[in-house]
């Protein structure tokens, strides 16, 4: 079983519409989406929940507001401005969204009305698709820990992938070069950067890449709507060479993408265009590569 997971180093290349793709052509595959911060491959994928669960993480205080004598002592030593006290009852109030759990407050307290509780954080879930299952997640608004969502995503992913026997796992990986990134992408048999040919997108690329080449991952690039700028998916090609990654290919710009996802589908599941083409060779390759 191989595990290829697709990242970007920046939003908005066509990352996850390039995974969904690679999840169809897989055939036999465990999808897992780590783009836990804004997680929208089940928008192409219209899963079936099948399974749920609540993902928790680091802590939250909480106020026993009969033990609680309004001393105000815990408001004094919170460095987050996350405790104030009620005015009407005059009791302490936490600010969950503010407080990040450091204990400073249980410390100070010598009514003992401050205690701590396992924060939630948001939902992990699996769901099954027309590409195979899929394990994905949803962090609540202000969580943090993203890089532990991934890391549990993809170890339930594994253990699926294990169990159904398949040989593939596709990882849509988060963007960026954060923590998230490193938990999605260590360990991973390859990784796909799918890059933009925009400058931003060249120097972001080259950061992801230089993340891959110190965990030494095996590492593919290719680079969507190439066709918009030549001269820079020229350097990235160029470049490829010298951060000894293995060049796929260039997709071109293609309204079939849009039509394809107005409709909710992948681009290889409509009427063949240069782009659907593209990324059925880009599959090609890395099956290549995977040969026993
Ligand atoms: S230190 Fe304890 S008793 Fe004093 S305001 Fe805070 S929670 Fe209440
Ligand atoms: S745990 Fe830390 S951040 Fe949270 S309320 Fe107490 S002192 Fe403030």
């Amino acid at each position: 079983m191989k595990e290829l997971v697709v990242i970007s180093g920046k939003g908005g290349t066509g990352k996850t519409s390039v995974a969904a793709a690679l999840a169809i052509l897989a055939r036999q595959a465990v999808i897992a989406d780590c783009d836990v911060d804004a997680a929208d491959l089940h928008l192409l994928l219209q899963p079936q929940k099948s399974e749920s669960q609540i993902f928790r993480s680091g802590h939250v205080a909480m106020v026993d507001t009969e033990a609680c004598i309004g001393c105000g002592t815990c408001m004094r030593v919170c460095r987050f401005e996350a405790i104030q006290l009620d005015p009407v009852s005059g009791k302490a109030v936490i600010d969950p969204l503010a407080c990040e759990g450091c204990g400073a407050c249980t410390d100070v307290c010598l009514s003992s009305a401050l205690w701590f509780e396992e924060r939630e954080c948001g939902r992990w879930l699996v769901s099954q698709t027309r590409a195979g299952t899929l394990v994905h997640a949803r962090l609540n608004i202000g969580a943090e820990n993203s890089g532990k969502l991934v890391s549990l995503v993809r170890k339930k992913a594994r253990s699926l992938a294990e169990e159904q026997k398949v040989p593939w796992i596709i990882v849509d990986g988060p963007p960026g070069t954060g923590c998230a990134v490193i938990a999605s992408i260590t360990n991973a048999d390859a990784v796909l950067v799918v890059a933009e040919a925009t400058v931003s997108g060249q120097h972001d690329w080259k950061r992801v890449a230089q993340l891959a080449q110190y965990f030494k991952i095996p590492l593919f690039v290719c680079v969507n709507r190439g066709d918009i700028h030549p001269l820079l998916t020229a350097e990235i090609e160029a470049e490829a060479l010298v951060l000894n990654a293995q060049f796929l290919g260039t997709i071109p710009y293609d309204q079939k993408f849009n039509q394809a996802q107005w409709q909710g589908l992948t681009i290889v599941e409509t009427q063949v265009g240069p782009a659907s083409l593209v990324i059925r060779s880009l599959w090609d390759q890395i099956q290549q590569q995977f040969k026993p």
